[in-house]
């Protein structure tokens, strides 16, 4: 199973990828947390994408294709994909890769959040560096505060959470991603949810269109 997770900044994209991830037993791949993973190993890579998101950019498409191509190289049996693809380049990239070797994605989902609801969620966000786990203060916090519930490492308010940063992301969003639907429209593979709804509604939905 190929899955795609299209949506907003914050629209929980991260959130029902770990949940997909677990119950159909395939790999969980956010290129986020690839490249937060290099900034915080201090990599060249990491120096490299973190002058990008620090401003709300994206990190050029040179740099990330061929990473992501890498990282998937080897999943045999599928995956999810958070974060990737985030322009046509990349979403063309990934679809040639594919059928070169007769594959295709099998899901795109897109997690549909309007922009109101997102600075809400971004704000209130808080990440483990160390696991990848994703909490919010109100929606859904972890058990002892600033704390993560898996592997115990502090959370953090990203760099990149913040409210000025988060206008920038949305307006690239707008710009270079959604576009992103229509592609996927067009091959036949786009399915939406409402992720307005609770976590455990939003993966119910998603759940009926993979099927149990
Ligand atoms: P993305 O991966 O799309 O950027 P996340 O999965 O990290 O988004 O979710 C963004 C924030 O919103 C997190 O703090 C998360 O806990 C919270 N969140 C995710 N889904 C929901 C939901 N359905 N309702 C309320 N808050 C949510
Ligand atoms: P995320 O964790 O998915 O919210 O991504 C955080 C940041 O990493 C984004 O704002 C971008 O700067 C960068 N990033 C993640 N995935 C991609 C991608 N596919 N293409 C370009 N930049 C990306």
């Amino acid at each position: 199973m190929k899955i795609i997770m299209l949506g907003a900044p914050g629209a929980g994209k991260g959130t029902q990828a770990k949940k997909i991830a677990e119950k159909y037993q395939i790999p969980h791949i956010s290129t986020g947390d690839i490249f937060r993973a290099n900034i915080k190993g201090g990599t060249e890579l990491g120096m490299k994408a973190k002058t990008f998101m620090d401003q709300g950019m994206l990190v050029p498409d040179e740099i990330t294709i061929g990473m992501l191509m890498d990282r998937i190289g080897h999943c045999i049996n599928g995956y999810v994909l958070d974060g990737f693809p985030r322009t046509i380049p990349q979403a063309e990239s990934l679809t040639k890769a594919l059928a070169e070797r007769g594959e295709k994605v099998d899901y795109a989902i897109n997690v549909d959040v309007p922009d109101e609801n997102i600075i809400n969620r971004m704000s209130g966000r808080r990440a483990c560096l160390g696991c990848g786990a994703t909490y919010h203060i109100t929606f859904n916090p972890p058990v002892k505060e600033g704390i993560c519930d898996t592997c115990g490492q502090e959370l953090v308010l990203r760099d990149d959470d913040k409210p000025e940063t988060v206008k920038k992301r949305l307006d690239v969003y707008h710009q270079q991603t959604q576009p992103l639907i229509d592609y996927y429209k067009n091959a036949e593979v786009l399915a939406e949810v409402d992720g307005t709804q609770p976590m455990d509604a939003v993966f119910q939905g998603i759940v009926e269109i993979l099927g149990e």
